[in-house]
């Protein structure tokens, strides 16, 4: 669960956007809010904010690129790390 920052509501992080940018990889406003803000705004608000958006995405991603590449692995490791636990338990119990 994850507290919206603009209706204050506890929501799902499913409801919220990915951000690399954020510590726990997630927007701090939730979708609906999103599309409200986003609904409220006019042309020429919209355009910049997508523009900023990419060239913010892009800088962070160039400036952090080796930072998300090891989260990235460390996530992978995990992941086979659960997987051969679940067959070796899966082994032991057939035995
Ligand atoms: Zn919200």
């Amino acid at each position: 669960m994850k507290k919206c920052k603009e209706c204050g509501k506890d929501k799902n992080v499913e409801d919220f956007y990915k951000a690399y940018s954020s510590k726990d990889f997630y927007q701090s406003v939730c979708k609906e809010c999103k599309a409200m803000i986003y609904a409220k705004m006019n042309n020429d608000e919209r355009e910049k904010l997508d523009k900023y958006k990419v060239e913010y995405n892009k800088n962070y991603y160039e400036a952090n690129k080796e930072k998300l590449s090891k989260i990235r692995k460390a996530k992978y490791i995990q992941r086979k790390k659960a997987f051969e636990n679940i067959s070796k338990e899966n082994i032991s119990k057939e035995k």
